[in-house]
């Protein structure tokens, strides 16, 4: 199998994120801390930080997959809504959700595309390394301004590109040829995470990724870039 080179249909892109997920879902908590050396955790902490919730918000956590940030949200009190487009990924989130005390999140199956929430409902919506899996960002921007109220925030943490001189370089070095063969070894699935790092590679860079949420409707954006921009925190208001 080879996927995520070339341009592919619409309903392929969708089917193949569905399966990559669907594969990595048992795996996904391992690979992030193998692929990352544990940072990964870091930056949820750092993202979290940033949402600042209060325990009055009612929170949407989009493409939450196994409940990462849901958790770490729920931690202040806040009502929070995990949604999720693929059913494997939510199993694993509820079950680490029993097993941790967190009875109160709301777990859904939804593509962040098209949202059967009412408009203006969310006080804050959060989403991490989900939105470059989304098949027509655009579409999932005007949903996220759609179920926000006035007010409310719109954050996006994702992989970016780097500008920190040769770190780019070693770090294309090391996700190209190390993480494909890590997914082999700990997961037995090399192919997902080659989709899974030519995802990043693609997905438009720190300015360009701003104006996008502008477009949207969103005013006030910031980006933080973290370790140069390898990750960064894309955020915006909705007035
Ligand atoms: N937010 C979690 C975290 O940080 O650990 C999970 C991130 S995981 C890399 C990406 C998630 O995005 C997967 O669970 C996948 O099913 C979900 N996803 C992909 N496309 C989506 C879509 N169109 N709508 C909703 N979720 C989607």
């Amino acid at each position: 199998v080879s996927f995520g080179y070339e341009d592919v249909p619409r309903d392929e892109k969708v089917a193949r994120v569905g399966s990559v997920f669907t594969n990595v879902a048992a795996k996904y908590d391992l690979m992030n801390d193998a692929m990352s050396g544990g940072m990964h955790r870091l930056w949820k902490d750092r993202f979290v930080r940033r949402v600042k919730p209060r325990a009055s918000d009612q929170i949407l956590d989009m493409a939450g997959g196994t409940g990462d940030i849901a958790f770490r949200l729920a931690e202040s009190g806040a009502s929070i809504t995990v949604a999720d487009i693929n059913p494997a990924m939510l199993e694993v989130g509820m079950k680490r959700a029993a097993e941790r005390g967190f009875d109160e999140l709301v777990w859904t199956e939804a593509n962040a595309e098209s949202l059967t929430f009412p408009d203006k409902f969310f006080d804050a919506y959060t989403i991490a390394f989900g939105i470059r899996n989304v098949t027509d960002i655009p579409a999932a921007l005007k949903e996220a301004h759609r179920v926000l109220r006035r007010g409310g925030r719109f954050f996006c943490l994702e992989f970016s590109t780097t500008v920190w001189p040769g770190f780019s370089e070693v770090y294309d070095a090391y996700s190209h040829k190390l993480v494909p063969k890590l997914g082999q070894m700990l997961a037995g699935d090399a192919d997902s995470y080659r989709y899974l790092i030519e995802s990043i590679r693609r997905f438009p860079d720190m300015p360009t990724f701003e104006r996008m949420i502008r477009e949207a409707g969103f005013v006030e954006t910031k980006v933080e870039p973290i370790m140069g921009g390898l990750v960064a925190i894309h955020s915006g208001w909705k007035i």
